[in-house]
């Protein structure tokens, strides 16, 4: 994807070093990936990142291999190949009308599903029943998400449109991090709505009763 405006919002460090390092989550580290992917800054940063955690290894002591270690790698080359994974959707079959990040590559991904008024989420799947969840939202113009806080940081990609939320507007590119315990109400922009990658880690509490009832139907 190429960009034609500086991107302005960014992953923090903690976020950046924590994929860095391998210590971040699948739903996170599809939507930071979905980032790298148009934003040469926070490349640069986390190769600075990478080339420290490198160091870092190397000055560890090594460490004494089990008495069995030999036994059990042995035992897993002996054991039965596993069945072949499920035919997925491939992001190219995805009918979404943008270009989908490569991060996304190999990951099924689910139809678009009403959730609220004028807004549509599209599942990743095996990200979904766990803590941690991944999700495609479509917002139509003017549209404002549900009053809601929740247990961990959130992460959103903007794919598509502009999305303002504290004040501040995401653009194509931008990537909106919302640290837990925040209380927000995001809402797109008034003219062309936004698409979203998200990743939550937790359970989100939405503040108003309506939000509790679509969260009842549909498990967010
Ligand atoms: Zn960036």
């Amino acid at each position: 994807m190429t960009l034609t405006r500086p991107i302005t919002h960014h992953p923090d460090d903690g976020v950046l070093l924590a994929y860095a390092t391998g210590t971040l989550g699948l739903a996170h580290r599809l939507v930071v990936g979905a980032h790298l992917e148009t934003c040469p800054a926070c490349r640069s940063r986390l190769g600075g990142f990478e080339a420290v955690g490198g160091v870092m290894l190397e000055a560890q002591a090594p460490v004494a291999l089990a008495s069995d270690a030999l036994a059990r790698v042995l035992a897993t080359l002996d054991a039965p190949e596993p069945p072949p994974p499920a035919p997925r959707l491939t992001p190219a079959s995805f009918p979404l009308g943008i270009e989908l990040p490569k991060s996304l590559a190999g990951q099924g991904i689910g139809p678009w599903r009403w959730t609220a008024p004028g807004i549509e989420i599209s599942k990743i799947e095996g990200l979904w029943k766990t803590r941690e969840r991944c999700f495609l939202l479509r917002a139509a113009p003017g549209v404002t998400v549900p009053h809601h806080d929740h247990d961990g940081v959130e992460l959103a990609q903007l794919l598509a449109g502009a999305l303002v939320d504290e004040n501040q507007r995401f653009e194509v590119g931008d990537c909106a991090q919302a640290e837990p315990g925040l209380r927000h109400q995001p809402h797109s922009d008034p003219e062309h709505g936004c698409i979203c990658l998200i990743a939550i880690d937790g359970r989100t509490r939405p503040s108003h009763w309506t939000g509790r009832l679509i969260q009842r139907f549909i498990d967010i």
